[in-house]
């Protein structure tokens, strides 16, 4: 394209944990700016980025579920968690200069706007980041499951899952050093071999509508430009 960029609109999945920094818990407010300095940099060079923001690093469902919560209240307040993400990142945002607006799932109209696909729509064609909250606003579902389905619905050319290694691997390249890291892999092979990149159903449903699902380390500033470029290191699912 004009812009030379391989992707003019992004879905980028930020988990919880990408706004923990070395912390254990919550959010470090200096990796949350750095990640908006990526996302405005990445912006200036003409993308349009979407994200969804995960929870996990202040509260998982099945964390819940485990110590004899019901499931779906427990996951209720991992959704609530991801709120608390998204205006941490919205706020960051703003302070690099770029427009930025939360939406979410569950409708709390004091806090943010909710979701309204046509709406989001027109944030992103004005050029602001939409930052989905809430996941998909239902019990059961994750929000690598929510990055799909709003990549889907917001006409996204690819989904990616920033982590904190460059791709997916045959096995955990932490622990086992002869681990083999691809370059391309089909859908199918994901969910037969149970690879631990996504959920079942976020990967099915990338597979069901053709979405290209990018898995990357965000860990060095300037790998989400690469990712949009084409040029960066990073495992292609399609
Ligand atoms: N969640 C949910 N429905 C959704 C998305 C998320 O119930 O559509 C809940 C679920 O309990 C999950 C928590 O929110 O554990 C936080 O999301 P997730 O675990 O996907 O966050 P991440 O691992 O990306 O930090």
């Amino acid at each position: 394209g004009a812009t030379g960029l391989g992707y003019k609109r992004l879905l980028l999945k930020l988990s919880g944990e990408a706004l923990m920094g070395k912390s254990g818990f919550g959010i470090d407010m200096d990796v949350v700016d750095r990640l908006a300095r990526d996302i405005a940099e990445a912006v200036n060079a003409g993308a349009e980025i979407a994200v969804v923001v995960g929870g996990g690093n202040i509260f998982r469902g099945l964390a819940g579920a485990a110590k004899g919560m019901e499931r779906a209240t427990a996951d209720y307040m991992g959704m609530l968690a991801t709120v608390m993400n998204a205006l941490a990142l919205q706020n960051a945002l703003e302070n690099a200069k770029v427009p930025a607006r939360v939406v979410s799932a569950i409708p709390m109209p004091t806090v943010c706007e909710s979701y309204i696909r046509p709406k989001a729509l027109q944030h992103i064609e004005q050029g602001r980041v939409v930052i989905f909250a809430a996941g998909t606003g239902n019990p059961f579902f994750t929000t690598d499951t929510a990055a799909t389905l709003r990549a889907v619905e917001m006409d996204c050319q690819a989904v990616a899952k920033a982590t904190q290694v460059d791709g997916v691997y045959d096995s955990d390249p932490r622990r086992n050093p002869d681990a083999k890291r691809y370059d391309r892999l089909g859908y199918a092979e994901v969910l037969a071999r149970d690879l631990k990149v996504m959920d079942g159903t976020a990967i099915a449903l990338a597979r069901d509508n053709g979405l290209p699902v990018i898995v990357f380390s965000i860990e060095e500033p300037g790998n989400l430009l690469k990712v949009l470029r084409g040029t960066g290191r990073a495992t292609v699912i399609e």
